[in-house]
């Protein structure tokens, strides 16, 4: 297969790894920065220009796109897809994931377990959308941020509505949760490929952190998933579309609760943590994927001549 990988940079671990992956498998991989390709969306046959030249006789496309870089990136992605390449993540549900309201909402609405959550832009009646969501202690978040920024643990009402108010002041978006306390500052991460979870790990907020985020000095171990966790991770995953994602969820009293899942999951915790070729997992999942759509446009292809 030729391959592009959509990555701003050759030297992240995730990003050297499914080249490593892909090249030992036999493939040819391009690693192409989005922000550097324009494209022509009206021709007759779309095409995407790359520092002066054509790229064509693509088979397939990985999206590695940056939070910061959704709109441009996804945009690209669509081109591939004009193109008939084949995404390992769709644009669609690349932009769904990138919108934490958005994608709330389509976890909850087909059941799956998701703590207690408040969306509020502007509320009139800060104790009504605490008493909402069960009172303090609550959990706040700003819907932009990323790696454990923005979220913050409210013990009381009277911190909450502090904590509120500041935000709304600043014009933020935000979303009031439910603390799951018994989670104990963990959480799962369950790596998708697929319709399976091919590995899991849990992280584990420091001393005192009830937040698990890698880059908020949390470790990572392994972690024995139950059957339910494993089945609301691939669940949720088809939800949103996502051929290959990350499934954030927490160890509640009621069962397993998603918070969130993320469209471009690192490698380097995962792999290293599960000791697994997540890498070479993916490709392998791309080979099949390739191959199956190429045989149906090649059936499609025949019933017309017929
Ligand atoms: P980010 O997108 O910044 O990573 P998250 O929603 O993943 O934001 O929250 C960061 C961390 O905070 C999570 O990994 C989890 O450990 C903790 N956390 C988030 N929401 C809750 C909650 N409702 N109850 C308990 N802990 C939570
Ligand atoms: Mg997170």
């Amino acid at each position: 297969m030729k391959i592009a990988l959509l990555s701003r940079n050759k030297k992240l671990y995730s990003t050297r790894r499914l080249v490593q992956a892909a090249e030992e498998r036999g493939h040819s991989i391009h690693v192409i920065d989005v922000l550097r390709c324009y494209m022509n969306i009206t021709a007759h046959k779309p095409t995407i220009h790359y520092k002066g030249a054509v790229l064509h006789d693509f088979d397939a496309v990985i999206p590695r796109i940056g939070a910061s870089i959704t709109f441009y990136g996804t945009a690209v992605l669509r081109q591939f897809e004009m193109m008939n390449v084949y995404p390992l993540n769709e644009s669609v549900a690349v932009t769904r994931s990138r919108d934490k309201l958005r994608s709330a909402q389509l976890l909850a609405r087909k059941g799956i377990g998701m703590p207690v959550t408040g969306f509020a832009h502007n509320p009139d009646d800060i104790q009504d959308l605490l008493k909402e969501v069960g009172g303090a202690p609550v959990v706040i978040k700003l819907l932009e941020g990323t790696q454990g920024i923005g979220v913050v643990l409210a013990e009381t009402g009277k911190a909450a509505e502090s904590v509120i108010q500041a935000f709304m002041g600043l014009k933020a978006n935000i979303m009031v949760q439910e603390f799951i306390q018994e989670a104990g500052g963990a959480d799962l991460r369950c790596f998708v490929v697929g319709d399976k979870v091919v590995a899991a790990m849990k992280r584990q907020g420091p001393e005192g952190e009830f937040r698990s985020n890698l880059h908020r000095g949390g470790t990572a171990s392994l972690v024995r998933l139950t059957p339910e966790e494993r089945s609301t991770a691939v669940r949720a995953a088809k939800i949103m579309g996502l051929g290959v994602c990350g499934v954030d969820m927490l160890r509640s009293n009621h069962g397993p609760v998603v918070m969130e899942v993320n469209s471009s999951p690192g490698l380097e915790g995962i792999e290293s943590a599960s000791k697994k070729d997540v890498a070479g997992i993916i490709i392998e999942h791309l080979e099949k994927k390739v191959t199956e759509s190429t045989n149906k446009i090649d059936r499609s292809r025949t019933r017309g001549k017929g």
